[in-house]
């Protein structure tokens, strides 16, 4: 079996976060089975702004758009432009997901962000992404 990307996640998240998106894989738009789509979780060092809605850290993708993401890659500018093209519906659904983490198993999401940030700042200090632009 795959490595899950958003080790974060339980199993009946990743149920509920296909079923927000209706079955629908966000990239090629085609209905799937849900056990055919998968969660994609976007590159947060290239992505700084998505630290506050982890509803925007995420696509559900069917098995062959993921492959196509790692190995293109699709781009993460592209890959942000599908998260902002969500309804208002959707986009509340996976909020609503990703909220609920049962404490006992998983550590917050907190926790998690402090370390990725910590990894942003080793590979690029505070200001140099402002070069990048
Ligand atoms: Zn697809
Ligand atoms: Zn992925």
């Amino acid at each position: 079996m795959r490595v899950s990307e958003c080790p974060g996640l339980t199993r009946v998240q990743e149920k509920k976060l296909k079923l927000a998106v209706e079955g629908r894989c966000e990239l090629c738009s085609e209905y799937f089975a849900l056990p055919f789509l998968e969660i994609h979780r976007i590159s947060r060092r290239l992505y700084r702004e998505m630290v506050r809605d982890p509803s925007t850290r995420i696509l559900v993708v069917c098995h062959l758009c993921h492959h196509h993401i790692h190995r293109l890659p699709v781009r993460v500018k592209d890959q942000r432009a599908i998260v902002s093209r969500r309804s208002f519906s959707v986009r509340q659904d996976i909020r609503k997901v990703l909220g609920y983490t049962p404490k006992p198993y998983f550590p917050p999401y907190d926790t998690d962000l402090s370390q990725m940030y910590d990894e942003y700042f080793y590979h690029f200090p505070p200001g140099s992404f402002r070069l990048a632009g």
